[in-house]
């Protein structure tokens, strides 16, 4: 097991139980650092409670007394946990320094480290790139916000081996000294604003990712964002562009027909299994943070020829007498249902509906060009019934659910329609999590064949 060597700080506040909080304490305790936890919601019966103070932890649960800041030099923070705080409030008050487990990770493991950040396309970036070591035989592990504790993986990590971590704003706003090897900054919108209150803050935060870096680092941004061309200006690190629209001789870019690296030709785009514009910036992400990692032109191929998309995200499902189905519940508002429909050219049928937040659904309009039919259900069904004929479209059809509307889709559709899961609403109405809805996505979609 790795642990912390010279870490400056003697005693620890882990605020936030469940995954990261246990392993943060954990790799504190195995490194000698004395260690309190402080959690609102665990109860005595708490397996991890017990565990921990078996291990040495001091474990408070139940509220959040100040006493538990007494004799603390250091907190690590679930992400989570807002600044608001009762206890992060008095820290910052006694300038105790606050991080999350993303720093600790950093010093397990800094120079393996392939950070992603971005507001949109993590999770796909992330796994491309995973994929394309893993493909090159390259030793690597995965982590972050993907779901899986970074410190947790950083801890038993080899020092031949990569970790490609997933990172969020949330997880980047409290670090001190973490700095990737590598850093890749996919785009910045204005999101998460209830968290970082204004979109300069939310930028800061991006920042954060390149902003440790040292000048034999890498930095790897999207240079057509205005927002992230301006927010790498500030970095150290060799600075490696990413562009669907120019000709790059330092980075990654695409013609008409090829996908390059430099001036090496990758692949050509027609052998590409991802579809979207949005996917192709990710994957000339992905490729830049490959080809700079070793991996071999042969495994980044290999899975840009086979990759259909992470679960959920514009994933190809199957193709059932000609009909192309997509599953792209993860996008839970307009924004990602218009970069779901930009990606096709050919005749879709839009699967839609969901939670109502008061919002109407006319900004999807100029993105209705190719979809010559729509089924709606969920709360929303009356509003995109709406948007739809407004949009002139002239078969709109209500489903009780999602199953129901795959069938329905199926009994309108053509030898050659896109059939598209991608609702621009929230699951919660019918659906515990947009993961269930695309899992009965994916099981109607498969009772047709
Ligand atoms: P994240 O992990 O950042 O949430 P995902 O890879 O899970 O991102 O993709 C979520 C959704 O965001 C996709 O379904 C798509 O609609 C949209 N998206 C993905 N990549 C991009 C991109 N590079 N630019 C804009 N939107 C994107």
């Amino acid at each position: 097991m790795n642990k912390l060597v010279n870490f400056p700080y003697a005693h620890v506040l882990v605020l936030g139980l469940a995954k990261s909080g246990a392993a943060t304490a954990q790799v504190l305790l195995d490194s000698g650092i004395q260690v309190r936890v402080n959690d609102l919601k665990a109860t005595e019966e708490d397996e991890l409670v017990s565990e921990l103070r078996s291990l040495g932890a001091d474990v408070v649960i139940g509220s959040h007394p100040l006493a538990v800041l007494n004799n603390i030099d250091l907190i690590v923070k679930n992400p989570g946990i807002p600044y608001e705080n009762v206890i992060l409030k008095e820290a910052v008050n006694r300038d105790i320094p606050i991080i999350t487990e993303i720093e600790l990770a950093g010093q397990l493991a800094e120079e393996m480290i392939i950070g992603i950040t971005g507001s949109n396309g993590k999770t796909t970036t992330t796994m491309l790139i995973y994929e394309m070591l893993r493909m090159s035989k390259t030793p690597v592990k995965l982590a972050g916000n993907i779901g899986i504790v970074a410190t947790e993986v950083a801890r038993s990590l080899r020092h031949e081996e990569r970790l490609v971590l997933e990172l969020s704003s949330f997880q980047l706003m409290g670090i001190k000294t973490f700095k990737p090897k590598i850093a890749v900054l996919l785009n910045i919108f204005e999101a998460h604003l209830d968290y970082h209150k204004t979109l300069e803050n939310y930028k800061l935060a991006k920042a954060n990712i390149f902003i440790n870096q040292l000048e034999d680092d890498y930095l790897i941004y999207n240079a057509d964002e205005p927002n992230v061309v301006e927010a790498s200006r500030s970095a150290k690190s060799i600075r490696v562009p990413f562009s669907v629209s120019v000709k790059l001789e330092n980075g990654a870019w695409v013609d008409e027909d090829y996908l390059y690296f430099k001036d090496e030709r990758i692949i050509a785009l027609k052998d590409i299994v991802l579809v979207g514009t949005h996917n192709l910036e990710n994957i000339l992400a992905a490729v830049s943070a490959a080809k700079l990692s070793g991996a071999t032109n042969q495994g980044i191929i290999e899975v840009l020829k086979t990759f259909t998309g992470v679960t959920h995200r514009l994933q190809f499902i199957a193709n059932i007498n000609g009909r192309l189905f997509y599953n792209d519940s993860k996008a839970t508002n307009i924004l990602a249902t218009q970069k779901a429909l930009s990606s096709f050219n050919q005749p879709t049928i839009l699967l839609a509906g969901g939670l109502d937040r008061g919002n109407g659904f006319d900004e999807l309009i100029p993105y209705l060009k190719n979809v010559k039919g729509v089924v709606v259900f969920g709360e929303t069904a009356d509003k995109l019934k709406d948007t739809s004929l407004k949009a002139g479209i002239k078969t709109i059809i209500f489903a009780e659910n999602v199953e129901d509307a795959v069938h329905k889709a199926y009994e309108m559709s053509e030898s050659s329609d896109v059939v598209l899961l991608s609702p621009a609403c929230a699951s919660w109405d019918q659906y515990k999590t947009f993961e269930e809805r695309g899992d009965m996505f994916i099981q109607a979609v498969h009772t047709i064949k």
